[in-house]
This record gives structure tokens, sequence and C-alpha cells, in this order.
């Protein structure tokens, strides 16, 4: 484009942004939550388990204190899709990133079965972070005091090379966070080729992998990735202990009021149940109950996730086409194609992304703030920008994904002039 074209397209989207602000939206593209419709779904829990029904398969009383392993009949409907044998299966409160925080505090205040001493004792602990990853996990590790080193992510998981590289010169790195399934934001699906070097490198006895399966069973298209059995390969690769596996039913039933699991190997578990038994006297056994009877087997998560897939599925095709129409004539950026999970990754041009979140903030249109996805909130070439469409309803979505880019171009055009 020559500079007095590129001058005119200025003044065309300076024009088309004034009348967006204008408008006076309020437009929130910031978090993954289901919408209402979603949660509509699984309404029934709300009368579940019903008065007189409080006893698990082995007549367990639900509703009193125990069991701190969780309902065996809710291990057993996750423990296929999850590929972890029930016995190595827990399942526990509303948040798999509570069980995440307290195995990383617990890991602080009193090391790991094989460290040598607590992780807090030693003079500095490193995570590996796979760029762009998930906020949260970043801020866990940083509020512990971990240093974080963030590693390329791939369309198959973490690049391995750079992995095997940081393992091998960094003795203090102890873990590394993974979004195995429709990861967060790139919607990535982790490989069994990367699983197996990720179990295999060379590392620190203490060094785990967190695999954070949150969105093992959250699929968009009929193309199902085929779980990987990560604990199993571990246990291959001569390094059994490595693993530690998370996940939730948040996105399955209600944000926040579902089940989470944790799965590992059994002298992990054992290290887990010793440390979480000091904090609580077992689960939430009724919300357990409640969700054995609402999802009743694996097959009914399956035929349940049809349901949320036919609510959010045209929320990334809207994703899909706006960027496609109003970003890709301009080569204005590139994003990922989800099958399944919560989030799609736009990256623009390089020093565009925190501009155009505050020209999108200014026109009423809420997006998560340009850095998150990094650890330390630094997002090095200022590029990357998490679109999260389940939340607002279909029409408020395309109008918040219009001036979004209406925001990167104008963003993107003013760089190039002053360049
Ligand atoms: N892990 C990932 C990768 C997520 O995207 C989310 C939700 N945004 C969570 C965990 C949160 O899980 P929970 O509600 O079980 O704490």
């Amino acid at each position: 484009m020559s500079s007095a074209e590129l001058r005119d397209l200025h003044s065309q989207l300076a024009a088309d942004y004034d009348a967006l602000v204008a408008r006076g939206l309020s437009l929130d593209l910031t978090r993954g939550k289901p919408s209402p419709e979603q949660l509509d779904l699984s309404n029934a829990l709300l009368s579940l388990p019903g008065d007189g029904d409080f006893r698990d398969e082995s007549g367990t009383d639900t509703r009193n204190y125990g069991n701190p392993q969780g309902l065996p009949e809710l291990r057993a409907m996750f423990s296929d899709v999850l590929r972890v044998p029930v016995p190595q299966l827990l399942a526990l409160g509303s948040s798999s990133l509570t069980v995440m925080h307290d195995v990383v505090a617990h890991a602080m205040l009193h090391g790991l079965p094989e460290s040598e001493r607590p992780w807090s004792r030693e003079e500095t602990v490193t995570f590996l972070c796979p760029v762009p990853g998930y906020d949260r996990h970043f801020a866990i590790t940083e509020h512990l005091g971990i240093r974080m080193v963030p590693v390329a992510m791939t369309d198959a998981g973490p690049d391995i090379a750079e992995v095997e590289r940081l393992l091998a010169e960094d003795p203090t790195i102890r873990g590394i966070w993974c979004v195995p399934v429709h990861s967060n934001p790139t919607g990535a699906v982790y490989t069994e080729e990367v699983a197996r070097a990720l179990v295999s490198l060379p590392a620190a006895k203490d060094f785990r992998i967190f695999w954070d399966n949150a969105y093992a069973v959250h699929h968009l298209t009929d193309d199902v990735p085929e779980p990987i059995d990560i604990l199993s390969l571990a246990a291959e690769a001569g390094n059994p202990d490595r693993v530690f596996v998370f996940a939730s039913t948040s996105k399955v039933t209600f944000a926040g009021a579902g089940v989470s699991f944790f799965g590992s190997s059994p002298a992990n578990i054992s290290w887990y149940l010793s440390h979480a038994a000091v904090q609580s006297i077992g689960p939430d056994k009724v919300n357990q109950l409640r969700h054995v009877r609402f999802l009743r087997d694996a097959e009914g998560v399956a035929a349940h996730m049809l349901r949320h897939r036919e609510l959010v599925a045209p929320k990334f095709e809207a994703v899909a086409e706006t960027f496609e129409r109003r970003l890709a004539p301009y080569e204005a950026g590139t994003w990922t194609s989800p099958k399944g999970g919560y989030f799609v990754s736009l990256d623009v041009h390089p020093g565009c992304a925190a501009r155009s979140v505050a020209l999108a903030a200014q026109a009423g249109i809420a997006v998560t703030p340009a850095g998150s996805t990094y650890p330390y909130k630094k997002d090095p070439r200022d590029r990357n920008i998490r679109i999260a469409p389940t939340m607002p309803p279909l029409p408020e979505l395309e109008e918040a994904l219009e001036g979004l880019c209406t925001a990167i171009l104008l963003a993107e055009v003013e760089k190039l002039l002053s360049a």
C-alpha cells in the first residue's frame, strides 16, 4: 500500500472508529465462561439428588464426612476419557485450579516425595510456561514465587527441542504447565509424540508435568482426538511419578459448582491425600452424587457435550468468519481454528496488541488485556490477543468482533504511519 493509500485507509478507519465509540457499546469478550443457555443445559442438577436419595453405589451416606477419594462411580465416569485408572483418580471439590494451586503450595511447603527439600528452600524453582498459555496457571506460579520461563507452543504442543534444551541447561526447572487438549488459548492438541518426549526427557527427579486436561470432552467437531494415556507413557519411560493430571466439570455442568479431578501415580496420590487430609475431612460428595445422577456415565457426558457444542460452535464460526472477512484482506493477523475448548488465539502485527485492546476498551468492548497469555503478563512482541467467544449472545458477539477488528486495523495503520 502506498503512503497515500495508507492515509486514506486511516481516515476511513478513524471515522469508523469514532462511529463505533459514539454507539456507547458495553460488550465483553474477556473470560471463557459458559453462556446462560449452556448453564441451562444442567439445570436438572438444581433438583438432584433429591430428598431421600443420598447414598452412593456402595451405600455410603454422601451427606456425611469421609471418603477423601470422592465417589467411585464419578471417578469411573471420567477415568476412561482422562486415561487415569479409577484407584489413581480422585474426585474433589468444585475447582481444579484450587487443586493445582494446592499441589504447588504443598510442594513449596513440604516438597514432593523425591524432593531433597521443600521447593521453597531451593534458591530458585522454575516452571516452563508454553506461550501463549493460560493466565491463571501463570498466576499460581507467580503468586507462589516460582520463576517462569516461556516456551513456544506449536500446533502439536510445546516446542520439544526448546523444552529439551532448557531442561538440560537449567536444573532449577521443576514443572511445566500443559493443557493437552484444545489448549487455552490456541486450541492446540498435544500429539502422543510430544507427550512421550515430555515424560522421557532427562529432568530433575521431582520435575512434574501439570497436565491440565480442562477441555478433555469439550469438542466442537467430529474430529475428536484420541486421549493420551500420559500416566502409562510416563511409567514406560521409567518416570512413573512425573505427571499430575487435572480436570473438572466446570464447563460441563456449572462453572464454579462442578467437580474437579486429580489423577497421578499411586505414590503421588498418597502424597496428595496426606496433605489434603490436613485441609479437609472430605469433598462435597452430595454435589458429586448429583453429578452422577445427572450425567449417568461416559456416554451421558458425551451426549451432554454435544448439546454444548450446538450452542458454542456457531460462536466459533462467527469468530472465524469475521476475522476472515475483516482482517484477512489486509493480512492484519493470524488466528487459530480450534476444534474444541473455549478460546481463539489471535496474533496481530507485532507491537499492536495492547493498542488494539485499549482502542476496543474505549469503544466499550472489553477484551482480555494484551499480554495476559504470557508469564508476568509480558508478551515480548505485544501481538497476542485471546478471544473468548462463548459468553455473549451471538448478535452481541458479532458486534464485539466487528468493533475489535476496527480497533485492530486502526492500531495497525497508526503503527505503519508512525514508522
Ligand atoms: N484450566 C484451564 C486450562 C482453564 O481454561 C480453566 C477455566 N478457564 C480452568 C482450568 C479452571 O478450572 P476450574 O473451574 O476447575 O478451577
